[in-house]
């Protein structure tokens, strides 16, 4: 099974929770801000991710989603 791993930019508040939880070091805040003007969180190393969910969990907005993928590839 293939998951993908969706942060809603829009919607995160780049609070960094989710940064400091990763166990994996996978996710960063970006440099450019979103249209709040908050510095949102990113997968800076996609490839690091084991899609544990514990940032989707950890969020208080709710911005980070895993769902299963048709895409074996992903
Ligand atoms: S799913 Fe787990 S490994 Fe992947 S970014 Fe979130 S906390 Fe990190
Ligand atoms: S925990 Fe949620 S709101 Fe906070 S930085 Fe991560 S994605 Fe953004």
């Amino acid at each position: 099974m293939a998951y993908e791993h969706c942060i809603e930019t829009e919607r995160c508040k780049g609070c960094g929770l989710c940064v400091a939880v990763c166990p994996k070091n996978v996710l960063e805040l970006a440099t450019e801000v979103n249209t709040k003007g908050y510095f949102p969180a990113f997968r800076a190393r996609p490839d690091d991710c084991i899609y544990c969910a514990i940032c989707c969990n950890m969020c208080p907005d709710v911005a980070i989603t895993i769902a299963a993928s048709e895409d074996e590839s992903a």
